[in-house]
């Protein structure tokens, strides 16, 4: 994969996952932070983190959400293509998307960039821990720029396409579901929200 930063910003949020029948559902954090002051609390925490806080596995967590793009038919063990006989490599499938990611999954993947890059400028692969299966792997598929901007053709597809995602609304859109102070209140009684939420309090990073 390779992330579009270049097409629009990482969009980050808290997140409070809240278990409910056994699932866990992402809600997004009420509580307001000053994200240049290390996400210090801005006045009391809202109502989810009094509850939540305490409790490792709900409480609030930072998570961010990337435009991604995904190389379809790249080898599964490798994360790279294979030359034929003929030393041709085959046609580049593709498809963006977006990635969650973890503020250390974050980081790992923006030190991958060497000195004087920029997070979208190379290709990397995301593998399961192999040690004990929890949690992600980031390696850095060469020194190269990414295999879709060996062709200009596909850099321009790839461009054209990921444009209708510059807005960041599909990223901010799978930041958690936003909700009321009021539905916030009903979730932690273990109701489910009534109504749809229309707190945006997403940021660019
Ligand atoms: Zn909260």
């Amino acid at each position: 994969v390779a992330v579009l930063t270049d097409i629009v910003k990482p969009k980050v949020a808290w997140k409070h996952y809240i278990a409910k029948d056994g699932k866990k559902f992402g809600y997004r954090c009420l509580s307001k932070r000053d994200k240049s002051k290390k996400w210090r609390f801005v006045g009391e925490p809202a109502v989810c983190c009094a509850k939540l806080n305490n409790d490792k596995d709900q409480a609030a967590q930072l998570e961010f959400a990337v435009l991604a793009l995904r190389y379809v038919n790249a080898d599964p063990d490798t994360g790279g293509y294979k030359a034929d006989a003929d030393g041709n490599i085959p046609p580049i499938k593709w498809e963006i998307g977006w990635l969650k990611l973890s503020r250390s999954a974050f980081k790992t993947i923006g030190e991958l960039a060497l000195e004087g890059e920029e997070t979208h400028m190379f290709d990397f692969t995301i593998a399961k821990k192999e040690s004990n299966g929890i949690g992600y792997d980031y390696k850095r598929k060469s020194k190269n720029l990414p295999l879709f901007y060996s062709n200009p053709e596909l850099l321009r597809e790839v461009t054209e396409e990921a444009k209708q995602y510059a807005d960041g609304i599909l990223l901010s859109r799978n930041l958690g579901k936003a909700v009321s102070d009021i539905d916030m209140k009903a979730v932690l009684a273990g109701k489910a929200a009534a109504g749809k939420g229309d707190v945006d309090n997403t940021d660019d990073l």
